[in-house]
């Protein structure tokens, strides 16, 4: 880094940066850790340490780093027009070629595509749909939105409140009303004893029945789920759950919300999780990799019958009086277009399928006798290793060992996620990742684990 040697940035860092999602007192201690540059999967930082980047950022670099295609798409789409709104009507070409495109190979029955800045402000703007639609339905008491304890939604004054995380919501005061929880689904946590995947999917859907009823049908407008829990566990649906859940909102006309925000655009090895799962939304928010993180952008879904409604409220009231500044970005448009088709061309999103599965054979093995790893779970290039102090009775540690693990890690050139609430290693790398790279990893890891964990 320029200046790098006369300076001390990492402390300049945290003599003038809050940092999101940190410790605020630590850092100041620790000083902050600054990547320099990125290259294919590999980043370096600035001490000149290389680095696989096991994660992809956060889960979002999907064609990788340093790629010319997205850099240049930026640069053209910058130099000829680097900006303009979408309101009262306005457009550019990028937004519409690239709501086209998405909508040709989005999840079934999906009509229109809303643009802003960040998966935040998508399921945001979902949360404001449902009142809206409810409203111009006639039909003001059928506003509350269901999540899942252990889920990520965001961090916005709502929909941190979906986030199913305790951290979020204590002293911001949390959830807003209108918000409730039911059971999440991580079966190796909370299935019990004989229970079978299917019966625990089954509990989880009678246990949303009982919220509905207990709570009443008529004022719960949504539910909403991210196909695999990402922050919160990396965990796959168990078997039969997205059936059973849906067969229940179904009974109650209760809108299925799929927050895909993590696996959009390949990761799980299909397009979007919504296909790879066979669920049925009636709107699906995005953002992450839908630029491999190189723009700020998201696109939210919505089939045709949030869209008739939306379109009845403007007959009703005028406008539709929701948008950002920065919804449907020229740049960032373009840059979405260059990445999908990056994507499309060198076959990423099978790729994430083929060498996933290789991942998480490998992962599979190099664990399997472990005492201090309880399971290895995960989709495509999303797996995740679960610590435990007790394999027996699945007892987790006391907090931390997983970053212990993810420190030690770095050391050995490897960038893990730890996942604090769970106590899980989450791996999410660039769907350019190939088998070679994985025994690289799984070898790095392997040495950060030995030398962490007692065995
Ligand atoms: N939804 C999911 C599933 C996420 O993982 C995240 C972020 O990690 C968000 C929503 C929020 O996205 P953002 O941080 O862009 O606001």
């Amino acid at each position: 880094m320029e200046g790098a040697n006369e300076r001390n940035w990492s402390r300049i860092d945290a003599d003038t940066i809050l940092h999101p999602a940190t410790n605020a007192d630590t850092l100041v201690e620790t000083g902050s850790t600054i990547i320099e540059s990125g290259n294919g999967i590999y980043l370096t930082d600035a001490d000149g340490h290389e680095l696989i980047d096991g994660v992809a950022g956060l889960w979002c670099v999907n064609a990788g780093y340093g790629r010319s295609e997205l850099a240049d798409a930026m640069q053209r789409a910058a130099m000829n027009l680097g900006y303009y709104h979408s309101f009262a009507g306005m457009s550019n070409l990028p937004q519409i070629q690239l709501a086209e495109r998405l909508l040709e190979i989005g999840p079934a029955g999906m009509s229109k595509v809303f643009y802003g800045s960040g998966g935040s402000d998508a399921n945001d703007t979902v949360l404001k749909l449902i009142r809206y639609i409810n409203n111009v339905r006639g039909r003001p008491e059928k506003k509350k939105i269901i999540a899942r304890w252990q889920a990520y939604h965001g961090t916005s004054l709502a929909t941190a409140g979906l986030t199913g995380l305790p951290s979020f919501h204590r002293d911001f005061d949390l959830p807003i009303s209108g918000t409730l929880h039911t059971g999440s689904p991580d079966y190796f946590r909370y299935g019990e004893e004989g229970e079978t995947e299917e019966a625990f999917s089954a509990r989880r859907a009678a246990e949303l029945e009982a919220l509905i009823q207990e709570e009443g049908p008529d004022t719960i407008a949504a539910f909403i789920a991210e196909p695999v829990l990402g922050a919160g566990g990396v965990v796959p649906p168990p078997a039969g759950y997205f059936q059973a859940i849906e067969e229940v909102l179904n009974r109650h006309d209760i809108l299925l919300i799929i927050d895909e925000v993590v696996c959009g655009y390949g990761r799980v090895g299909s397009w979007f999780a919504s296909q790879h799962f066979n669920i049925n939304p009636a709107m699906v928010t995005t953002a992450k990799a839908l630029t491999s993180g190189y723009f700020p952008m998201s696109a939210t879904f919505i089939n045709e019958e949030v869209w008739e409604l939306v379109r009845e409220g403007s007959r009703k009231h005028g406008n539709f009086s929701h948008g950002y500044t920065y919804a449907g970005h020229p740049v960032g448009a373009a840059v979405a277009l260059a990445n999908l088709e990056v994507l499309d061309k060198e076959k990423l999103v099978d790729n994430a399928a083929t060498v996933g599965k290789y991942f998480r054979q490998q992962l599979e093995e190099l664990f399997r006798d472990h005492p201090r790893v309880g399971e290895v779970r995960g989709e495509g290039l999303l797996q995740a290793v679960q610590l435990v102090e007790d394999l027996e009775s699945r007892r987790y540690f006391e907090p931390g060992k997983a970053k212990a693990v993810s420190q030690q890690a770095y050391k050995e050139g490897l960038i893990v996620r730890p996942l604090p609430t769970v106590d899980a290693l989450a791996f999410s790398p660039p769907l350019i990742l190939t088998n070679s790279d994985v025994d690289t990893i799984v070898d790095r890891l392997e040495t950060a684990i030995n030398k962490t964990l007692a065995p």
